[in-house]
């Protein structure tokens, strides 16, 4: 196994029986990155500097015999939209591409308090408002796997830079989807959490209601290591749930027995490839076999998540995206006057913010409310319901994470609508606040990975994790983000 290919808990090991140091781990993988990013993309900001003294602030810390927290040292990267004091922060937009935020999130405060090197910012969609990163105003990423493909997105560099070994873990942003399609994308672990249990502050806003931070990772192990440290009341997010978190790896056994898995019959429509299908369906047996109970049940509203989520999250980005004016943040435009100050600063907008801005504000026009915005946050409710009535029967549902497997580069562009209803396995999670997890469970036809959701009830993110772990232990025992691919090299070529 090389060194970049570890586990976090792998490499903690080496780390403290130290047969490695940080420094020399975190040099690595930079080197990596240096190699391998001009060909995959995945890094707008490398913050190389900044890493090493986090590296050697650990390895200092485990020689002085300090009890050091689980992830001492170990790198890895954050999205472009957590905001990090002192380094640029663009959320893949050309407003903010000069922007250097004076605080860090909350999330990046706890893992720098936690000893955790960043590596950088990661490369994602405009304002994460798109499904392949393409949309990101600086460049496109690759799929490590075939560079023809998209890695996905919005969270697409955070995806990439796990897959190819550039950064242990990667954090990312899921409003819609964003953390679970890249990661099926790429063959990585990627979970996003209950709505309020991993702090927004610092997560620059896409829709509010909806947006919730997560981890990248190669095994579901990991996954829990990382919620560990980012999960939590924060008092500076006025939707960040009370209490304290769970200890998310002390859940993880691999325990089949007693577990009730539901297939919602929705996800297996027509719109969803067979062999994507097939490949859930296989991971559903495998659990069965091994003893939990598996059947299927219905969410009747499942067909209208698309359409509520697109009303919302316009709604909602167009109201958030209103700061972006050229008096407050990032770039200014040269104008006679204000307005066209402002004008000209908003033509930096790429055109899929655009249109999210023209269609939100539309929606929430005060006469058009009733018919469009209220109406979808009725269905939202509509589906919180038919999720809580299947985790009456069942504690996990099982689905398929995205319709296909990588479609190439270059497809948004010609098909907005077709991008759109990529989004139909995961934006009803993000309506319903639920916590959810996607990895892979197979190989398609052309080889790359296919992803598998797994759907738990409001703050069973434990739950969620522990399911998702049986299953890895089953079929995946080597981390299920590294299992698939069976030794595949990173393609920099562009065949
Ligand atoms: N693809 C979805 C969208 O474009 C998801 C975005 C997200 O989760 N940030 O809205």
């Amino acid at each position: 196994m090389e060194l970049h290919d570890l586990t976090v808990r792998e490499l903690r090991q080496r780390l403290a029986a130290k047969e490695v140091s940080s420094a020399e781990v975190t040099e690595h993988v930079l080197r990596r990155i240096e190699q391998l990013d001009p060909h995959v993309g995945a890094y707008l900001t490398v913050t190389a500097d900044q890493a090493l003294a986090a590296a050697k602030a650990a390895d200092e810390a485990r020689a002085r015999g300090e009890a050091v927290h689980p992830l001492a040292g170990v790198p890895g990267g954050l999205k472009d939209n957590i905001v990090t004091e002192g380094v640029r922060t663009t959320a893949g937009s050309r407003v903010l591409e000069n922007w250097t935020p004076p605080y860090d999130a909350t999330v990046v405060r706890r893992l720098k308090d936690a000893g955790v090197p960043v590596l950088g910012k990661t490369n994602m969609d405009e304002f994460a408002m798109g499904s392949s990163t393409e949309t990101s105003a600086f460049k496109k990423t690759r799929n490590p796997w075939d560079a023809g493909r998209a890695p996905g997105g919005s969270s697409g560099g955070s995806a990439a830079a796990v897959a190819a070994g550039m950064g242990y873990w990667a954090l990312g942003s899921d409003t819609g989807g964003s953390i679970r399609q890249p990661a099926a994308f790429c063959g990585v672990v990627g979970m996003k959490p209950t709505y309020g249990l991993v702090s927004r502050f610092g997560l620059i806003a896409m829709a509010s209601s909806l947006d919730q931070i997560g981890p990248f990772t190669r095994d579901v192990a990991d996954a829990a290591e990382l919620l560990n440290v980012i999960a939590g009341h924060d008092p500076k997010d006025s939707t960040s749930a009370p209490g304290r978190a769970p200890d998310f790896t002390a859940a993880l056994k691999a325990e089949a027995k007693g577990l009730r898995i539901g297939l919602p019959k929705e996800y297996f429509t027509e719109g969803i490839s067979a062999e994507v299908q097939a490949a859930v369906r296989q991971a559903a047996a495998e659990l069965e076999r091994a003893g939990a109970t598996v059947e299927e049940v219905s969410l009747p509203h499942a067909e209208y998540a698309l359409g509520a989520y697109y009303m919302i999250v316009s709604a909602e980005s167009s109201s958030n995206l209103g700061r972006y004016d050229g008096v407050r943040y990032g770039r200014r435009e040269a104008g006679a006057d204000v307005p066209a100050m402002m004008t000209a600063t908003r033509a930096l907008l790429g055109s899929e913010v655009k249109r999210r801005i023209v269609l939100g504000t539309f929606v929430r026009g005060k006469e058009r409310l009733p018919e469009y915005y209220m109406r979808a946050a009725r269905v939202r409710t509509l589906l919180r319901r038919d999720f809580e009535q299947a985790f009456e029967k069942v504690d996990v549902l099982l689905t398929p994470v995205t319709p296909t497997t990588a479609f190439p580069l270059g497809r948004r562009v010609r098909s907005q609508m077709e991008a759109y209803a990529a989004d139909i396995c995961t934006v009803a999670v993000n309506l319903a606040g639920l916590p959810a997890l996607s990895m892979p469970c197979g190989v398609g036809a052309d080889g790359l990975p296919i992803g598998l959701q797994f759907i738990g009830p409001a703050f069973g993110d434990a739950q969620v994790l522990q399911a998702a772990y049986t299953y890895e232990q089953l079929a995946w025992p080597e981390g299920a983000g590294r299992a698939w691919r069976a030794g595949k090299e990173v393609d920099v070529d562009g065949h």
